[in-house]
């Protein structure tokens, strides 16, 4: 039982995809940071692709897309620290 999730920041482009999405288990996603050190519903490491909440909203499950509505709403302040190592943003 962990209380506390420790993150990864991610840095993400302004107005481009900024949520990430685990894509092994689809069901974890959290907005510029991803849980390390795996993701903490599948343990898959470096599992994470950001996304858009509109391409979530696409294909995304319906739990899926509420937490990416939850994680788009959260205000963090930017942290710039070390990204993920092998984390791949599709920043296209
Ligand atoms: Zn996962």
């Amino acid at each position: 039982m962990t209380e506390h999730q420790p993150f990864w920041p991610v840095d993400c482009e302004e107005g481009g995809p900024e949520l990430l999405v685990c894509m092994s288990c689809l069901s974890e996603v959290f907005k510029r940071k991803v849980p390390m050190p795996d993701c903490p519903a599948c343990h898959g490491v470096s599992t994470y692709e950001a996304f858009t909440l509109e391409a979530i909203r696409d294909w995304g499950t319906e739990p899926l897309i509420e937490k990416a509505l939850k994680a788009h709403a959260e205000v963090e302040p930017p942290v710039r620290a070390t990204q993920a190592p092998g984390l791949e943003l599709s920043a296209e």
